[in-house]
């Protein structure tokens, strides 16, 4: 199983990290060891200071493709869901600093929170779909599909390029701003059109 995540998605989120609108999609993959086990909590590691959560909405792909085209890409995922791409900001803006690869930022045990899927026909409009992060009871990040710069079948097609898709793999599409830290004894909710997805605690 394939993590395919898409950076810089959200021109909000680009703006708070001051990073630069990216001319293609910035993909990365985080290793299938880096998925949480549901129910079990996030214990933040020893080698970083400042774990960020990045709520992002999640495919899941459910037939085998390459060089899927974009008209197509919808009958390659069935499923919708929610997750978190926990990110060592510290490990990572030093890396980005030494322009190096940042998987152990993001690719670390634990770093993957797969929530529940939703059926895609639940939803009248797959690029029209709020979503938020709960931490502690208060909001802290609220997304919506719409504001995607690249939509899911786009990316679905882009990553296809690279990438044969197989059953089973999820794509992260992006988060919205509102990254933050977290700390011990924190709980994080995740909700899709008000659906709750996850509940993680903090350790
Ligand atoms: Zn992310």
């Amino acid at each position: 199983m394939k993590i395919i995540c898409i950076g810089r998605n959200y021109t909000d989120h680009i703006n708070e990290l001051s990073n630069e609108e990216p001319i293609e999609p910035v993909v990365f993959m985080k290793p299938d060891t880096s998925v949480l086990n549901l129910g079990s909590p996030f214990v933040i590691p020893e080698f970083t200071n400042e774990v960020h959560h990045e709520l992002e909405v999640v495919i899941k792909i459910n037939k085998v493709g390459k060089y899927i085209q974009s008209k197509f890409a919808s009958k390659y995922y069935s499923q919708i869901g929610l997750g978190i791409d926990f990110t060592a900001r510290d490990l990572q803006a030093n890396l980005k600093q030494n322009g190096l690869p940042w998987e152990i930022a993001k690719g670390f045990d634990g770093a993957t929170v797969l929530g529940s899927f939703l059926e895609k026909s639940q939803f009248k409009d797959v690029q029209n779909i709020a979503f938020e992060l709960l931490k502690n009871g208060n909001v802290v990040q609220t997304g919506n599909t719409k504001y995607m710069l690249w939509k899911i079948d786009e990316l679905i097609a882009y990553v296809s390029q690279y990438f044969t898709l197989k059953v089973g793999d999820v794509i992260f599409t992006g988060t919205p701003a509102g990254v933050a830290k977290v700390n011990p004894e924190d709980v994080l909710e995740g909700f899709l059109e008000g659906q709750k997805m996850f509940s993680i605690k903090v350790m």
